[in-house]
């Protein structure tokens, strides 16, 4: 049975010596707050027998708790942690270096802006430029 992404809720629980140093959406919450982030959604949308269904395949995929795992998540989040500091310094996703502004020149694209990599023509990476307007 796959389980449809709209009956799935997210929510991010941090707990011991940490505060939040910007508003956070309501589904990343600080130890006991993620109590009432569950109990705002009310509407059934799972049956009984779904629900059995899942708890038993989370208690059969979840991993051991030990050094292991903790080094291994503590690795993953450092990855997509610098990923969006990459992003947000607009790095080349791909070898580090600066995006800069470039204007297409092919016949179908031509005056179109995107942000290409300065390390090019070594690394080919390029990104629209559409989202940074927005943000910028
Ligand atoms: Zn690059």
């Amino acid at each position: 049975m796959e389980i449809d992404p709209d009956k799935v809720f997210s929510v991010v629980v941090f707990v011991g010596d940490s505060t939040f140093k910007t508003a956070m959406r309501d589904n990343v919450v600080y130890a006991g707050d993620y109590v009432r982030f569950i109990k705002s959604k009310t509407q059934p949308i799972l049956s009984d027998g779904e629900i059995l269904d899942i708890c038993t395949r989370i208690q059969s995929g979840r991993l051991r708790p030990s050094i292991r795992t903790h080094i291994d998540h503590v690795k993953q989040v450092k990855v997509i942690v610098a990923e969006k500091q990459r992003q947000e310094d607009n790095l080349c996703p791909k070898c580090g270096k600066p995006m800069i502004l470039r204007t297409a020149r092919s016949v179908n694209n031509q005056g179109k802006q995107f942000w290409g990599c300065s390390g090019f023509p070594k690394c080919r990476t390029v990104r629209q430029t559409s989202h940074r307007c927005l943000q910028r």
